[in-house]
């Protein structure tokens, strides 16, 4: 397999610093590029409804605020970063009426535009950067002189140049200090669904929290329940980052080893499988992206009430506890709900 990644001197960064850049929100993605892009030497404004609570946050760190429609006119460039579930309608409200031919039009996923929520509008530019990583880890890295890996694709390609100014940002923001992989927005915006939905979160939490209830069910301690099923995820998860799974399995005991090979598949089986093709067919075919905007549109009630639901599960009781009382990390928080 040929592997094409772009790294430092592969973009030139004074494509974006000769334009005009508007970051519209300050939430996790937001905060990292406005900042990042500021500290690469680009003329950046925030884009902000005029009653966000974080226009102060914003402004304290430095960085020039506008009303939304506003910095949408002022910009050559629109890095569009408010919740998927609000972009459309933002988009057709603030943004749209305010872009002038020649305008470039980003995205950090492709959820609106590949599923046809937001109509590409005609002469304008239309990318995405996609950082692999949370927001606030984006300014960390950043700060720390590396960066996180980021994807680039092109929709719409107005001014020829698109792919080259994709990078160019991706490099402002850090990532081609990483590396930086092309895509499309089809491909992005799918196996991040997928992925989100089987592995990481959906996944891995199912998986977690089966294997605690088991242990709880079957009359053991939900402190042991909590070390063994969640706690050491993240030492596990940390081996494989490093080096693979096959890192990790050098580090484990050979008892581990053999319990892994014997046992895993037999729990993560082909039905496992099955139900993720399922998944990804839902995802695919865009019904769990009308499901989702269909659950927003009347309330969201029924997602609040299983983030309520997730949030009573005894895992978290136990954890609560546990974390307030036994010194896990270094204290390197990377979440400060204060900044940003
Ligand atoms: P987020 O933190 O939830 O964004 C919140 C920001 O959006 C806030 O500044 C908020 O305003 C603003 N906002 C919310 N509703 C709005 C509305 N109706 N009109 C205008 N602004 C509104 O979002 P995020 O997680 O960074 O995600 C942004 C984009 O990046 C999404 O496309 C997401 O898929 C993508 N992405 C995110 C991550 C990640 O690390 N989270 C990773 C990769 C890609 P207030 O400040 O006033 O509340
Ligand atoms: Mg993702």
């Amino acid at each position: 397999m040929t592997l094409k990644l772009y790294y430092e001197q592969d973009a030139d960064v004074k494509l974006v610093q000769s334009k005009k850049v508007a970051v519209i929100g300050y939430g996790s993605q937001g905060h990292a590029h406005a900042l990042n892009l500021k500290e690469s030497g680009i003329e950046v404004v925030v884009g902000l409804a005029s009653t966000s609570k974080s226009i102060d946050k914003a402004r304290n760190a430095g960085l020039r605020v506008m009303e939304t429609s506003e910095a949408a006119s002022w910009a050559d460039i629109i890095m569009i970063l408010v919740p998927d579930e609000v972009m459309a309608s933002m988009f057709v409200e603030s943004i749209a009426p305010h872009l002038s031919a020649g305008n470039s039009v980003a995205v950090a996923h492709g959820f609106n535009f590949h599923f046809d929520k937001v109509s590409v509008p005609e002469g304008v530019n239309v990318f995405m950067v996609a950082p692999k990583g949370p927001g606030h880890t984006v300014r960390r890295e950043y700060v720390e002189g590396s960066g996180v890996p980021c994807l680039v694709a092109v929709k719409q390609d107005v001014s020829g140049n698109t792919f080259d100014l994709a990078l160019s940002y991706a490099k402002a923001i850090g990532g081609t200090r990483a590396g930086v992989f092309e895509t499309t927005f089809r491909e992005e915006t799918e196996t991040d669904l997928f992925g989100e939905q089987t592995v990481l979160c959906g996944g891995l939490t199912s998986l977690i929290r089966a294997g605690f209830e088991t242990l709880v069910e079957a009359g053991y301690s939900p402190v042991m329940a909590y070390f063994e099923c969640l706690h050491e995820v993240k030492l596990i998860t940390d081996l494989i980052f490093e080096g693979g799974i096959a890192n990790m399995r050098y580090s484990i005991s050979n008892t581990a080893e053999f319990g892994d090979y014997l046992t895993g598949p037999k729990v993560i089986d082909d039905a496992v499988k099955d139900r993720m093709k399922k998944a990804l067919s839902k995802i695919q075919s865009g019904e769990f992206a009308d499901e989702w905007l269909e659950e927003y549109r009347s309330g969201a009630g029924r997602f609040k009430s299983m983030r309520d639901q997730g949030a009573d599960h005894p895992i978290e009781d136990i954890g609560r506890e546990l974390r307030s009382r036994i010194k896990f990390s270094s204290g390197n928080q990377l979440v400060d709900k204060e900044l940003n």
